[in-house]
Order: structure tokens, then sequence, then C-alpha cells
């Protein structure tokens, strides 16, 4: 059975960056995805395509078809510190989930810090990342027509819920 709509792919994962360090990996078992509805960053999907049991490969992708370009207007430059009441202490590093535009929330992070004002960006962390994937795929099987509904897989390495 080969990856494609509507099939649950399970795989692990080591995700590089272009120095060669790692950055995240699937740990103690292997993700689940469900294939076809944008569940994986575009260019690792297209790169599942019809991919079976026991296929390992290298893939890098480029930071369009990954997390994005970093986009300025996602970066918000002085910030009053008075927006963030009842926190003590903002750090550069903090990660805070902000309000998005038409609802929902986003994380953002603070990436500098003045007297009373802070710089926050809403870029995903890995935007702008060109990245390296070593893949190997540990199961490939038939989505369930709950999975399809909620257009992610379930089980071992999916949502539980
Ligand atoms: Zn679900």
């Amino acid at each position: 059975m080969k990856l494609k709509k509507d099939k649950v792919g399970l795989f692990n994962y080591t995700l590089k960056n272009t120095a060669g360090e790692e950055i995240d990996s699937s740990s103690e078992q292997p993700m689940a995805y469900l294939h076809g509805y944008g569940n994986l960053i575009p260019g690792l999907e297209k790169e599942m395509l019809s991919k079976t049991v026991g296929n390992k490969f290298n893939t890098t992708i480029k930071a369009v078809d990954a997390y994005g370009e970093i986009a300025e207007h996602l970066i918000q430059k002085e910030v009053p510190l008075s927006m963030f009441q009842g926190v003590k202490n903002i750090e550069v590093g903090m990660r805070f989930e902000a309000q998005a535009e038409g609802g929902g929330v986003h994380s953002v992070i603070i990436t500098e810090k003045n007297d009373d004002t802070v710089t926050v960006d809403g870029n995903h962390p890995l935007a702008g990342q060109e990245l390296t994937f070593e893949i190997e795929i540990t199961a490939v099987r038939n989505a369930t027509k709950e999975e399809i509904e909620h257009k992610h897989a379930h089980g071992d390495g999916g949502h539980q819920h």
C-alpha cells in the first residue's frame, strides 16, 4: 500500500537545520498523519506521496514549502509592556498566546526588550529556514471514516481524543 489521499502513514523522523543541528525527532513512537489534508508541511507531504512501508529517505525542503518565509508584518516593534498585564519579568525568548486577527490564537515570541517596550514576533519558530528531514516509513494503512471526517490521524502517534 502506498501513501496517497485518505491513507494514514506512520513514520520516524529526524529534523535538522542547514547547520546540521537536530531540531526535532519522533522520540518514543512513530508519528501518524493523514495524507492529503495539509497535516504535514507542504514540501514534506509532497515527498511522502507514493512512499510505502520500509522506505527511508532524506529530503531538504525550502522555507517556502516548510513553515514559510519570515513575514515582516508579523513582527511588531515597540509593543508597550503594559500590554502584558499580570506577567512579571518579561524576558527575551518568552512565548505567549496572542489573539489572532479573525479569532483564534497564535504563538508569539519576545525577541527584543527595551525599557518599556518589547518586540514581538508572530512568525513560526521555523519560518525562514530550510529543513532537512530523515524519514523512515513504518506503516501505511487505510484511514477510518472518522479520521477522514476529522482530517487527521487517530490512534498511536496521531490525535488522542
Ligand atoms: Zn479526530
